[in-house]
């Protein structure tokens, strides 16, 4: 496996060694308590702590090279101890180094590069493109939702040499932002969910959102494939004036003709969705173990990358039907009294609540429903309509019964009634605890089959009402 040397790193960038050059290192680390051995840290400077107070503790976990500024030294480094079997790299910004090292080693490795952006769905998406692409390729994709100018550099310094792939998340919340990361990425491929309006994006115009995200296209070289949606209103309206080779997939095909076309969408176990898809005359069946016409977008988006590099519609439904659901996001459990619960307590935002109960309605097939909504942070000045959209869609989905959780949750109540969802079917209530209370109650009355959704933004820890309701063994 290739690795670098400490006087390679330096030399790359410029610094200067205090220690050990002829030392090999692997990967890298931010927090130093990630360390497990033979990594380079970077002392990046934090809001709250400064990553030169833990450069010590991070050597201890077993980082061999730690990256840090000159200037915070004032030539007194000569004072810091470093152990014999580390190295210190002094530079100028550790920041700006931390981006270098990232882009040197994108070049070195060698590897494709699969860039992924949009509104909604990106982790989803990401997940399954590297669940589809690992049947034929070593892929390296960033953890969780490491997408943004932290998260995209220290995934590409961590994905191993070998790789053949890299599929990366990318985040914005502004002009340039993508573009930045692109810039370390260098994405040979590129694929936009969607463009709409979530949390942050708000405050920007829609007009801007799309210039924000078309940035990944931008990046790419010219014959770099764009995977499109096909029912996304504002990405097929990018394509327009863009010359880049499109792919559009979708299920119905509403602003573009898709080549990659989903249909018959049909429920699949618990939470599951079976459906056919379509590609240049070759035909399968696809199970996705997750419910809702978004996942099968977010699953066509990552199928169509599979054609790009050459991988069967039948072979990328096997990599998908194995997918593995990140923690917290769409969990279903056996509740209290016969109810089944859905607990999607990882985040909401409207666009992603709104999902939800769609999928809440679709599962209970027309058994009794319940939704335990909480707060949604981040709207901005959107926070009113937001909540009160979420509630329009609960009273016209026609959902039994309502609790909402927190001040600014009651906002959904609001917009319920006025769309005329009966008031007898509403509780506010100001805590987890009371919630919990209001819908114990409620489900003891209601006999079984009783589907529940659970959701709120990560700050409410809605997972703590889940745990109330679950049925202990
Ligand atoms: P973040 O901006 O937090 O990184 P993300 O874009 O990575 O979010 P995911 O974490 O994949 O998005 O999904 C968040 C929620 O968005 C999911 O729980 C789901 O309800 C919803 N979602 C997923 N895919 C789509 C889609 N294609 N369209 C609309 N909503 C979607
Ligand atoms: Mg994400």
């Amino acid at each position: 496996m290739h690795k670098w040397t400490v006087e390679t790193v330096a030399q790359i960038v410029q610094g200067r060694v205090i220690g050990n050059s002829d030392l090999e290192v692997q990967g890298c680390v931010i927090d130093s308590r990630q360390a497990k051995g033979g990594e380079m840290f970077f002392a990046l400077p934090g809001e709250q702590v400064d990553g030169h107070d833990y450069i010590e503790a991070a050597w201890k976990k077993g980082a061999v090279l730690a990256i840090a500024e000159e200037a915070r030294f004032n030539g007194s480094e000569t004072k810091f101890s470093v152990p014999e079997d580390k190295a210190l790299l002094l530079v100028e910004s550790v920041f700006s180094t931390f981006r270098e090292l990232a882009k040197a080693w994108r070049l070195e490795l060698g590897a494709k590069v699969v860039g992924v952006t949009g509104s909604n769905g990106k982790t989803t998406t990401k997940d399954m493109i590297a669940a589809v692409l690992s049947r034929r390729f070593r892929v390296y994709r960033n953890k969780e939702n490491h997408n943004n100018e932290l998260g995209l550099p220290l995934t590409v310094l961590n994905a191993p040499s070998g790789t053949e792939i890299l599929v990366l998340e990318m985040g914005m919340r502004g002009l340039g932002e993508i573009r930045a990361l692109c810039e370390i990425a260098k994405p040979n491929i590129g694929v936009i969910t969607n463009i709409g309006t979530t949390h942050l994006e708000l405050l920007l115009s829609q007009e801007r959102i799309a210039q924000a995200k078309w940035e990944l296209v931008e990046a790419l070289p010219e014959d770099g494939i764009a995977l499109i949606n096909a029912e996304d209103s504002w990405s097929v309206k990018k394509t327009r004036n863009d010359t880049h080779p499109f792919r559009f997939y979708g299920t119905e095909g509403e602003f573009a003709q898709p080549q990659i076309i989903g249909s018959q969408l049909r429920p699949w176990g618990a939470l599951g969705t079976t459906f056919d898809v379509n590609f240049q005359g070759e035909e399968t069946t696809a199970n996705l173990p997750l419910p809702g016409q978004h996942n099968v977008l977010d699953a066509l988006a990552a199928l169509a990358v599979g054609t790009v590099f050459g991988v069967s519609l039948a072979d990328g439904c096997v990599g998908l039907s194995e997918l593995e659901l990140s923690k917290m996001r769409l969990e279903i459990r056996q509740g209290v009294s016969g109810a089944t619960l859905i607990s999607d307590v990882y985040n909401a935002n409207p666009v992603s609540m709104q999902a939800s109960l769609q999928v809440l309605k679709e599962r209970a097939s027309g058994h009794k429903t319940l939704a335990i909504l909480g707060e949604m942070y981040e709207l901005g000045t959107a926070a009113e309509s937001g909540h009160r959209e979420v509630g329009r869609t609960l009273a016209e989905l026609g959902v039994s019964e309502l609790i909402t959780v927190g001040k600014l949750a009651e906002e959904i109540a609001y917009g319920a009634r006025l769309a005329g969802y009966p008031e007898d079917h509403i509780k506010v209530t100001t805590t987890r605890a009371e919630a919990v209370t209001k819908a114990l109650d409620f489900l003891a009355h209601s006999g079984p089959e009783v589907w529940v959704l659970i959701k709120g933004s990560r700050g409410m820890k809605m997972e703590e009402i889940t745990m109330k309701l679950e049925r202990s063994e």
